[in-house]
């Protein structure tokens, strides 16, 4: 389905916002106004949704979650920084295993199921999905799609 990128992220953080239970603050930001793209909207919501609620579940109330969406050679790049807990080297290989947690959350709750449906969606679509992390500091997933026919601005 032919959609505007920047609107439908704008509006996703807007959701995450309204439904906070917390006192993080979520910033979006993107370089360009419109971003006009063939792509599937459900897939795409899997990816970023989960992105957006690991980055606020695994980082200390208050602090800031930085949202990028930018686009380079026919890709979409949309990057989910966090300043939380970071992943450990050692978690880093089964990072995207259904069940797989690390063992640094200590008491915070989860599945394990998020990364791996990312993973699913993101291979789908052809993407890519990389992490920086570092322990303590915070972690920054930055995920590429290729955008079939689009026009920017
Ligand atoms: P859920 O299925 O509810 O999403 P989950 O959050 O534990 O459970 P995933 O989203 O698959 O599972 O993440 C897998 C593991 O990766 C997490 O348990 C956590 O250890 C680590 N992780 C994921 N995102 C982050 C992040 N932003 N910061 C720190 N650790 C993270
Ligand atoms: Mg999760």
């Amino acid at each position: 389905l032919l959609f505007d990128l920047v609107k439908y992220c704008r509006q996703l953080v807007e959701e995450v916002r309204l439904n906070l239970k917390s006192q993080h603050l979520v910033n979006f930001s993107s370089q360009y106004q419109s971003i006009s793209c063939y792509m599937d909207e459900k897939l795409l919501g899997h990816i970023l949704s989960n992105l957006l609620s690991n980055a606020l579940k695994y980082s200390p109330d208050g602090s800031l979650v930085n949202f990028n969406l930018s686009c380079q050679e026919g890709q979409a790049v949309f990057e989910i920084q966090d300043q939380g807990i970071g992943i450990p080297e050692e978690d880093m290989p089964r990072l995207f295993e259904s069940f797989h947690r690390a063992r640094n959350v200590g008491n915070i709750l989860g599945t394990g199921l998020g990364l791996a449906i990312v993973k699913k969606c993101v291979d789908i679509h052809q993407g890519t999905i990389n992490v920086n992390t570092l322990l303590g500091v915070g972690s920054n997933f930055i995920v590429t799609l290729p955008l079939k026919k689009y026009n920017m601005r």
